[in-house]
């Protein structure tokens, strides 16, 4: 097997460059050839992996747009899917490898032999999860952890490892948290904040077999007031600046504020519910679409603290 430096150094030298971007279509061609591939090979593959999201090429319906071109954030492949030579991916899926029921994140690589709570969150996490736009690096993954481990009264001892026992139920804990039903019960002005806490925390407990700790109760509060104030934000959002009237699109008002007020929940929700005459409050225009289409691409979320 050639090493991807070594390969890079004998196409400089032979297409006479001195340096070029890996994706430059001048070196993908010759790539394609010496692999032996079908010419136009990455081109088709990216295209498989594009992320579903919302932006105003696709009038802000979910789906894969080629001009966004959005891919998720690479994680470390499967030692045993690569041969033993660390290689970053972004394909479908996270943590596990289905194939060789391997276990490789965050530079930890080991077997974990047969288990089916791992198989199947991999599944959900590659299926249905992949199809609402969901990686492990689009911000809901990091809300869920942080949920689950609040919930457990002894933490998962190291880094690398913390993940990996806590994997399934962060996901089934995934598939529910990002149903659009279930999130506009979760963040509508129309219901009561103190139910929506206590359903927050009651999702989180029967998923994970955790316990209600004094941890889960200030982090769900947290959560739900930021996405309550965020789901305002979007329901009120003028079309610009100087509209005084005329709102934005209700889902470009939703990524929007899913940005501004960093609720990594709110994009999954689908319509507006019942509205509630809440106090009048004054929010900042919506900026161009442009601008709101590239604000959710995997990584967005990195910073924020739950
Ligand atoms: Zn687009
Ligand atoms: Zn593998």
């Amino acid at each position: 097997m050639l090493d991807a430096g070594a390969l890079m150094h004998h196409l400089w030298r032979e297409l006479n460059a001195k340096s070029m971007r890996p994706t430059n279509p001048r070196l993908i061609a010759p790539i394609e050839s010496l692999g032996g591939l079908r010419l136009g090979h990455f081109e088709t593959q990216r295209a498989r992996f594009r992320l579903y999201r919302r932006c105003h090429h696709t009038g802000w319906q979910l789906r894969r747009c080629a001009t966004c071109d959005v891919v998720d954030r690479a994680r470390a492949a499967c030692l045993a899917c690569s041969n033993g030579v660390t290689t970053d991916v972004f394909s479908r899926g996270g943590g596990f490898c289905v194939r060789h029921r391997r276990w490789h994140l965050a530079g930890d690589d080991q077997l974990v032999p047969s288990d089916d709570v791992l198989l199947r969150a991999e599944q959900a996490l590659a299926g249905h999860l992949w199809s609402r736009g969901v990686t492990m690096h689009t911000g809901e993954f990091a809300l869920a952890s942080q949920l689950i481990l609040d919930s457990l009264r002894e933490r998962p001892a190291t880094e690398g490892s913390q993940l990996l026992p806590i994997y399934g139920v962060v996901i089934d804990l995934l598939v529910t948290l990002t149903r659009p039903e279930v999130v506009l019960s979760l963040v509508t002005p129309a219901e009561s904040e103190r139910r929506q806490v206590e359903g927050l925390i009651g999702l989180t407990v029967g998923a994970g077999k955790g316990a209600r700790t004094p941890e889960l109760e200030a982090t769900a509060a947290r959560v739900v007031r930021k996405h309550r104030a965020a789901m305002d934000t979007a329901i009120r959002m003028p079309y610009s600046d100087r509209a005084t009237i005329r709102r934005a699109p209700f889902e470009k008002g939703l990524a929007e504020a899913s940005y501004r007020e960093k609720a990594a929940l709110l994009r999954h929700v689908t319509r507006s519910g019942r509205r509630i005459e809440a106090e009048d409050r004054a929010v900042r225009g919506a900026p161009p679409s442009r601008v709101v289409s590239r604000r959710l691409v995997p990584g967005w979320a990195d910073r924020v603290t739950w």
